[in-house]
């Protein structure tokens, strides 16, 4: 063990003193423990610091938005290359959808997908995920149409229409006068944008970086 670094003088700003964040339990400043080390410590034990740690679904939770025209909860985080959400577990980045599905509905067998109702990768709703084989997920591929969703104007949901969703994608305006203009959220009009919804259209959008076709 290593004594006190002695050209380092203690800092008479920051007491020596302080109480547990979680239990209240007297915390003193170890004998050569630094300052930043020190300031770091706010809890006296590994069990306090387990019940500081915001849970997984509190994590989880933060990181969407839901939009009340489709029922989407589109993940604000980051996205993988084909659009998915990723979510950084303990240890492991998994697909955030995935993760979805294992918190709301429960375990996913192995060699299943989590497959979306609503076309929408970024969605982590759990009640527009299914549970399928990769034969089930093609399936639902040609069933529905390469690059047709049902979230376009035929869908009952629908806030506007095709080519309102068209003038929105490539309108140089702000999202505000946007919002006021076609009478909907800002998240629509950030999700059409971002090429996350109605695939559709989304051919015409120069900023489509999402729909991996
Ligand atoms: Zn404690
Ligand atoms: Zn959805």
């Amino acid at each position: 063990m290593s004594a006190a670094t002695p050209n380092r003088p203690a800092d008479p700003s920051i007491p020596n003193v302080r109480t547990c964040c979680v239990c209240g339990v007297r915390l003193k400043k170890r004998e050569g423990e630094g300052n930043f080390r020190w300031n770091k410590r706010k809890v006296c034990s590994w069990a306090c610091k387990l019940a500081a740690a915001p849970s997984i679904t509190e994590r989880f939770s933060a990181k969407y938005e839901m939009i009340p025209e489709c029922g989407c909860w589109i993940w604000m985080g980051c996205l993988e290359e084909h659009g998915y959400g990723e979510f950084k577990g303990e240890k492991t980045k998994e697909r955030a959808h995935r993760v979805s599905w294992k918190l709301f509905r429960g375990p996913i067998p192995t060699g299943i997908w989590v497959l979306h109702h609503c076309d929408v990768p970024a969605c982590v709703n759990p009640h527009h995920l299914f549970l399928g084989t990769h034969a089930d997920n093609s399936a639902d591929m040609v069933r529905k149409g390469r690059g047709r969703a049902p979230v376009g104007e035929e869908s009952v949901a629908c806030k506007v229409t095709d080519a309102q969703a068209i003038e929105i994608i490539l309108s140089g305006e702000s999202q505000g006068t946007l919002v006021k203009r076609y009478g909907v959220s800002q998240s629509l009009i950030s999700q059409l944008q971002l090429g996350q919804c109605r695939p559709n259209v989304q051919h015409l959008n120069p900023r489509r970086t999402k729909w991996a076709s």
